[in-house]
């Protein structure tokens, strides 16, 4: 099913989205601990009892945002294949021994610092719903992060450094990626296969096969998709035609306020989503004061009373997550 195009329509990634149970300790984690801006409050437009929470750099440029559904009832799901297990984010060289140090003070469980692909040095910890997340160091990406945050600016995380899918087998998720998701094969280590579109920091993808690994299931602490970036409505389209063409169930075009969205299954069971860059975060907000109120798309500015007594009040104060 290999589409033959001149151009790379996938540029990366764009936003992880994972579910969540109690959104003040999301905020607490993402925000605080790990220093992440909150570049949007606004809830689930498929289930407007729900918040929507992004965190990311400093504009909440693509590639950086990484979002929640906090559901405070939601069940615990399980970790397994078919799923996107692992979070990556890029930080400095020589900024591990931080951020050991400032997990430890949090308590934060955390693995030691661990090496593959040769160069590549990360540790692995979770989130307070058991969400996988690592930290990757490496001296190749310029991103800024948040950089007017609380976190020392040496030591910001930078952004997505890529992302792990865990499959019972990884060839057919690997020849969806490479035939219909413009990705390259980049490196391969032991079970863990790796794909790019351009083997920059921010688009990895790294397949990881464990033919005995039992199916995971979703919940909080699970991801509930991963969304690729593309520069506008065109190459959008050019991708859902792509997919359609080989036989893919892709939906139509959703707007989703801050991008618009194509969602489809990869064949590994992962729901993936193809959004476009623009308009971007800063569409309804100043960009000086994103996230800081609850934003509502157009058509639910109606429901604002209703919608905003059903979410708890959730608060974030920098001061309380200082060195
Ligand atoms: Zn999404």
């Amino acid at each position: 099913m290999t589409y033959k195009d001149n151009k790379t329509k996938i540029l990366g990634l764009h936003h992880v989205t994972a579910l969540s149970s109690n959104p003040q300790k999301n905020v607490d984690f993402y925000a605080g601990i790990l220093g992440l801006r909150m570049v949007k409050k606004t809830i689930n437009f498929d289930a407007p009892e729900v918040y929507h929470l992004y965190y990311g750099d400093s504009e909440g440029s693509p590639g950086t945002l990484m979002t929640f559904f906090p559901y405070p009832k939601m069940a615990k799901g399980r970790q397994g294949t078919g799923q996107l297990t692992v979070t990556s984010f890029s930080i400095a060289d020589g900024s591990i021994g931080y951020w050991m140090d400032r997990l430890k003070k949090y308590g934060v469980e955390h693995t030691t610092p661990k090496k593959r692909f040769n160069d590549e040095e990360f540790i692995y910890f979770e989130d307070t719903d058991g969400l996988g997340i690592e930290l990757v160091t490496n001296d190749r990406d310029y991103r800024e992060g948040y950089n007017y945050g609380h976190i020392p600016r040496e030591h910001t995380i930078k952004g997505f450094y890529g992302i792990t899918l865990n499959q019972q087998s990884h060839k057919r998720t690997a020849d969806f990626l490479t035939g219909c998701l413009d990705h390259k094969v980049v490196a391969e280590d032991g079970d863990r296969y790796r794909f790019s579109p351009d083997g920059e920091v921010g688009g990895i993808v790294d397949v990881v096969e464990m033919p005995s690994g039992s199916m995971g299931r979703g919940g909080s602490g699970t991801v509930h998709h991963v969304a690729f970036a593309t520069s506008d409505d065109e190459a959008q389209l050019e991708v859902r035609e792509r997919l359609a063409s080989t036989g893919v169930h892709v939906t139509p075009v959703v707007d989703r306020q801050y991008f618009k969205s194509i969602y489809f299954r990869e064949p590994g069971g992962v729901l993936f989503e193809v959004a476009t860059n623009p308009p971007g975060m800063a569409i309804d907000e100043d960009p000086n004061h994103l996230g800081t109120s609850l934003k509502l798309p157009t058509w639910q500015e109606n429901n604002r009373d209703v919608i905003e007594s059903n979410l708890e009040t959730i608060t974030f104060d920098a001061m309380e997550f200082m060195d």
